[in-house]
């Protein structure tokens, strides 16, 4: 009768922990014969691991509640296969267990596979975000981005005082680069600046393509002192960008930006303007140049 189930049924004795009955179902899975297992321990059917599970955590709980359900248990076949199964299992006054086994491989295979969909999918989560922030020309953080990220260091700049920079680059004389030599080309020239910029930065500051052949940058922890040196270093890194052997050029604005301001987009629209604004002076006074708002 019990070989009919389509699950396992076995009876184990509480204190020996030998098997005084296994059903078809079982026995088969394992390599046995029902005949075979009998008297056979518990430890030549379970994996170490579950062996421990029982003694730790099931022998005790089931002396209190005298049956336990759903436990996830690994048995081990006659060739050291192992079969991951579901067990309910309850003690009778008589010093038994009683036990139900359900094959939880199609479970377990489907648990992995989600969890290796949920770690793909967390994958992609962050492929897309870092694709979402990014320029596609130049791999500088695209505008959106810049505004969420310079709120973060805003806050941080906030809690324990910090001074920030703000720095707009803008290629001199682009539009005659782009007529003269072809939009390609001034594409070129656009990931050269970015790339010297980049190399220029450190990784808690910001560089952002602000338009097509503009840039913004945010210095954390710097004075206006520390830009002055920073612009420096970028007028000189630009001599390695050329153009039939002439440097490419750039005018720089730099602005302090404001804290303790209340709306951190108003700190960045008004540093962004400043500094704008110092930037209009560099290009009046004859470009490739670095000046500074005055408040
Ligand atoms: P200035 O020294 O005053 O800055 O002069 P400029 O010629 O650089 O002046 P402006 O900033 O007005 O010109 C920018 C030009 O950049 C205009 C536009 O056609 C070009 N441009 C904008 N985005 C891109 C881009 O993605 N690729 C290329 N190749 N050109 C672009
Ligand atoms: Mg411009
Ligand atoms: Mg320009």
């Amino acid at each position: 009768m019990a070989d009919r189930f389509p699950c396992g049924l076995m009876v184990s004795e509480l204190e020996s922990r030998k098997l005084t009955f296994a059903n078809d179902y079982v026995a088969s899975i394992l390599g046995y014969t029902s005949e075979e297992m009998i008297g056979a321990s518990l430890e030549t059917i379970l994996t170490k691991a579950s062996m421990i599970f029982m003694d730790s955590y099931v022998y005790p709980s089931l002396l209190d509640d005298g049956e336990h359900s759903e436990l996830q248990l690994t048995l081990m076949g006659k060739n050291g296969d192992r079969f991951p199964v579901l067990a309910n299992i309850r003690a009778n006054e008589q010093g038994y267990l009683h036990w139900a086994l359900f094959s939880a491989v199609e479970r377990d295979k489907m648990y992995q596979e989600l969890i290796a969909a949920r770690d793909q999918l967390q994958l992609q989560a962050e492929k897309l975000k870092a694709i979402a922030s990014t320029d596609s020309l130049t791999g500088l953080l695209n505008r959106r981005a810049a505004q969420e990220r310079f709120e973060r260091l805003y806050q941080q700049s906030n809690r324990v005082p910090t001074p920030l920079s703000l720095l707009l680059i803008d290629i001199d004389h682009f539009k005659q680069i782009n007529d003269r030599y072809g939009h390609l080309e001034g594409d070129r020239i656009i990931v050269g600046v970015a790339d010297v910029i980049q190399s220029t930065l450190r990784s808690v500051d910001l560089g952002v393509r602000w338009g097509g052949e503009e840039f913004l940058i945010v210095l954390y922890a710097t004075h206006v002192e520390g830009a002055v040196g920073f612009s420096r270093r970028i007028h000189d890194a630009l001599t390695q960008v050329k153009l039939e052997g002439f440097a490419v050029r750039v005018s720089i604005g730099v602005a302090q930006v404001n804290l303790n301001l209340e709306s951190v987009s108003e700190a960045l629209d008004k540093a962004v303007a400043a500094a704008d604004q110092a930037l209009y002076q560099a290009k009046d006074s004859g470009r490739n140049r670095t000046e500074f708002a005055r408040f």
